[in-house]
């Protein structure tokens, strides 16, 4: 089969692309022949390094993807083969406490694709059948690959995590990234007001066409005092935040008393100020939050077809050329997923 994997860790040129032994199916796994899949910043950090992560190399990166079923086992019953489906990238150990309690998510033996294991940048990936959800209607292979890890991502800090409610107001830092872009179309979809940030114009514009109710240009303006500004001076209930210590006091000074800050990202660093005596004497919640549950995909497949909230997305590019597409995702330029097709 066709696929892209790392051999060693540096620039481009440890990226291989070509003919790759195909997986074998196991007993319980779905063979699935992958249509799409999308990138994440994680594909740039295993192949520059990949440090903490234990993983062999070669290694097929790629979390995310969707496809059609090609085989799966006789006394499956909810999957059929030619069935177009969507992969959840986390595979667990189902025995660990954390399994056992029902937060797969934090399973201490978890198995992400194009992480710890082979990954969907691929024509054939065999997973779990649990891991394997009927793709939403009205979705492209390229929008629904989207789904898997972004749109998860959000849906779990915005909804588990912060329990956000229809009348609040979110603070939604760096959009145009996955995330965040994520992030705002399932808040706006669920009659949240939103407000945004980035350096980029171009970005806050194209943010506003997708619903953005306030947007607040980084480059020029003091963050919280536009936030203060844009609330009658009370704050926002939520913050989504994934761009680490260059915001972070942004981020505190923003929100209202006991409001509720979500993060799951440390791009620009990771050891922030606390801001201790804001978070007890305003009585403010902090939530880490990555990555999210099969039950919560399943909701979010739910959400997605039932509202026909499309992810955006930036470019496709052929498997062929996943140079250029990991060259466009670390460029920062993007607005939305950067996506591969696999023909
Ligand atoms: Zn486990």
């Amino acid at each position: 089969m066709k696929a892209a994997w790392i051999t060693a860790h540096g620039g481009n040129e440890v990226v291989m692309v070509g003919e790759h032994a195909q997986p074998i199916r196991e007993r319980g796994e779905v063979l699935v022949r992958l249509r799409a899949a999308t990138l994440n910043r994680v594909d740039l950090y295993m192949r520059d390094s990949g440090a903490g992560i234990t993983h062999r190399l070669p290694q097929i990166l790629g979390l995310d993807g969707a496809g059609t079923v090609e085989t799966v086992d006789n006394d499956e019953t909810r999957l059929t083969p030619g069935q177009q489906v969507v992969v959840h990238p986390g595979i667990t150990c189902g025995r660990c406490e954390f399994c056992l309690r029902g937060e797969r998510v934090l399973c201490s033996h978890m198995s992400l694709l194009g992480e710890h294991r082979d990954g969907t940048f691929a024509q054939y990936v065999s997973v779990p059948a649990r891991n394997v959800f009927p793709m939403p209607a009205g979705l492209s292979f390229a929008e629904a690959a989207a789904l898997g890890v972004n749109h998860l991502t959000a849906w779990r800090m915005l909804f588990s995590k912060a329990r956000l409610k229809a009348w609040e107001t979110v603070l939604v830092f760096g959009i145009g990234g996955g995330v965040s872009l994520a992030a705002l179309q399932l808040a706006k979809r669920v009659g949240a007001r939103v407000l945004v940030t980035s350096r980029d114009r171009q970005k806050l514009m194209r943010a506003s066409k997708l619903g953005a109710d306030h947007t607040i240009d980084g480059s020029t303006q003091d963050i919280a005092k536009a936030v203060m500004a844009a609330t009658d001076g009370r704050g926002v209930d939520v913050v989504i935040e994934n761009v680490g210590a260059a915001v972070w006091s942004s981020a505190m000074k923003s929100l209202v008393r006991g409001g509720r800050l979500v993060t799951c990202g440390a791009t620009t660093g990771d050891q922030p100020p606390a801001d201790l005596r804001r978070i007890f004497i305003r009585q403010l919640q902090i939530f880490g939050s990555t990555h999210g549950e099969l039950g919560e995909f399943q909701d979010l497949c739910g959400f997605v077809e039932q509202t026909g909230l499309k992810p955006v997305i930036d470019r496709e590019y052929p498997l062929d050329q996943v140079h250029d597409a990991l060259d466009r995702l670390e460029s920062g330029a993007q607005f939305g997923k950067v996506v591969l097709r696999i023909d």
